[in-house]
């Protein structure tokens, strides 16, 4: 006998609440296809009473708040997270495929985002500035206001903590749209934040597709700010959506990361970071180190070495702790081996594949890793997105080669640069058009501590860290002459 569906329900003004249009969305186990819960599927008028709820918040117990207080309530949510670790990383594997040690280390980000922005709520202030005589002015750092959140199904979880944990504790209140992919934790987290001490109305969350309840809070003339996280695509038509009522956006986006490995470098520290940054999560990661260009003189050497780590990688369902979970959706899945297929097409070969554990089911949706070598340049599949574990190998010679392949993409999201020589590294940090560039490590989805955020179509603004508590306010200039 099947289990019984799970109904989950939007979170609108402290209450759980279906979608006024009485439909839902499935939610599908990806490891073995099977739908294990249902979603509401909201419209524009639950956007609406979301926005309101937010509205009447700022002006409620929300907005009354001092800094510490909210740092405090977030402290708490934190803890809760921390509490309830183990069922939240279970659901986040369930929900999203990926490895159960790869969510709980997603949880641990997340109550970790909220014990950063906790910390930091009542450290954040403005400053004065000296100007006519007889005057003083004064910058006050305000919040927004009323924040939008939309979040893409890859890390709900993280992305979820980032987005709303620095704009909670700016004194804002969020109206958060998850992916209809994958949105568990952040509606589970946001009923625990209602007994960490978050006021009713101050965190909402409305469950929806992307072109209804997505499209309608993106154009929601009561939004004071909006943070997308998602495709390049769908940031475009957001943000054309916010500027109809001036509304300032921060776009995270994708990625095509490099990952720069120079002959000099240590390849016992290197490959098995080259190879998890593209296998984990399935590569469906905006960071994900979907290029390695290895220097000329090791290319062979690398290649070997990354093929036999290639073959023994593990992929199977996200509960058997593999190295490999499935893809999100038989969607993704077709996408993927498109885009395979396509590159085997333009003259790619395969130099190693990953197994599919014997006992993944047939009907979840398993892309074992490949790594891939012979691209050309100019493919689609070295140029933009795959979203699943491919790996596409180039060689260079020399720094300068190594720069302009570096920057031969649309994109600027993040890079890593293996080399043991010191000046080298730095001279190609600064060089590399990237948000984010590491040197002999790589922190794809880590790092709360550091601003995160694109350049060029990886998209503007940015996220975690104290960058991201700033980007959820905005100045106010008191100027008082007082003689
Ligand atoms: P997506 O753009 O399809 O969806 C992201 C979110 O936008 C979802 O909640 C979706 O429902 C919503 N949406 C879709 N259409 C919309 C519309 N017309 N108006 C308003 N909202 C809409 O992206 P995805 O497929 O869920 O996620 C994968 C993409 O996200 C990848 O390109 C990846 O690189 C990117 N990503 C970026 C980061 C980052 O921080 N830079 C992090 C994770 C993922």
């Amino acid at each position: 006998m099947s289990e019984p569906h799970t109904e989950y329900a939007n979170l609108i003004d402290g209450r759980l609440v279906p979608a006024s249009t009485g439909l839902s969305i499935e939610v599908v186990d990806p490891a073995d296809g099977s739908v294990f819960a249902t979603l509401p599927r909201s419209a524009a008028a639950d956007v609406d009473a979301a926005v309101d709820a937010a509205r009447a918040a700022l002006h409620g117990a929300w907005g009354r708040m001092t800094a510490t207080e909210r740092g405090r309530v977030l402290t708490r949510l934190s803890a809760l997270i921390t509490e309830h670790h183990a069922e939240l990383a279970a659901l986040e594997s369930r929900d999203t495929g990926k490895p159960i040690q790869q969510a709980r280390v997603d949880i641990t980000a997340c109550a970790r985002y909220f014990e950063y922005y906790g910390g930091a709520a009542d450290k954040l202030h403005g400053e004065t500035i000296p100007y006519a005589a007889g005057s003083t002015v004064m910058v006050l750092r305000v919040p927004h206001g009323v924040t939008a959140h939309i979040i893409p199904w890859n890390y709900p979880a993280q992305i979820y903590g980032r987005s709303v944990g620095g704009a909670l504790a700016a004194g804002n209140a969020c109206v958060v749209k998850p992916a209809e992919d994958a949105c568990l934790t952040p509606l589970v987290i946001s009923a625990l934040a209602l007994q960490a001490g978050v006021p009713p109305g101050a965190l909402n969350v409305v469950c929806g597709l992307g072109s209804e309840a997505g499209a309608a809070l993106a154009a929601h003339p009561g939004i004071n700010h909006l943070s997308f996280t998602g495709s390049t695509v769908t940031g475009t038509a957001v943000a054309q959506a916010a500027a109809v009522n001036h509304v300032p956006v921060t776009l995270e986006l994708g990625g095509k990361a490099p990952q720069i490995v120079f002959a000099d470098a240590d390849l016992d520290a290197a490959l098995p970071v080259v190879v998890n940054a593209i296998v984990q999560n399935a590569g469906q990661t905006c960071s994900a180190g979907s290029r390695v260009l290895i220097e000329r003189g090791i290319h062979d050497e690398v290649l070997e070495r990354l093929a036999s780590r290639f073959k023994a990688l593990r992929t199977g369902p996200g509960a058997a702790a593999p190295d490999c979970g499935p893809l999100i959706s038989a969607r993704q899945l077709a996408r993927v081996q498109g885009k395979f297929e396509s590159a085997l097409q333009a003259g790619a070969r395969i130099v190693a594949r990953a197994q599919l554990l014997p006992d993944a089911p047939a009907t979840g949706f398993y892309f074992p890793p490949v790594l891939l070598a012979g691209l050309p340049l100019s493919h689609e599949v070295a140029q933009d997105e795959v979203f699943g574990p491919v790996l596409a190998a180039f060689s260079f010679e020399g720094e300068d080669e190594a720069v302009h392949l570096a920057n031969a993409t649309p994109y600027g999201l993040t890079a890593a640069v293996w080399t043991r020589d010191g000046g080298r590294a730095l001279r190609m940090a600064h060089r590399i058009e990237a948000g984010q560039v590491f040197i002999n490590n790589y922190g794809a989805g880590g790092g709360i501590e550091l601003p995160f955020g694109g350049m060029k179509h990886s998209g503007y603004g940015r996220e975690k860290a104290f960058e991201g508590l700033k980007s959820f306010t905005t100045l106010k200039t008191v100027a008082i002459l007082h003689g």
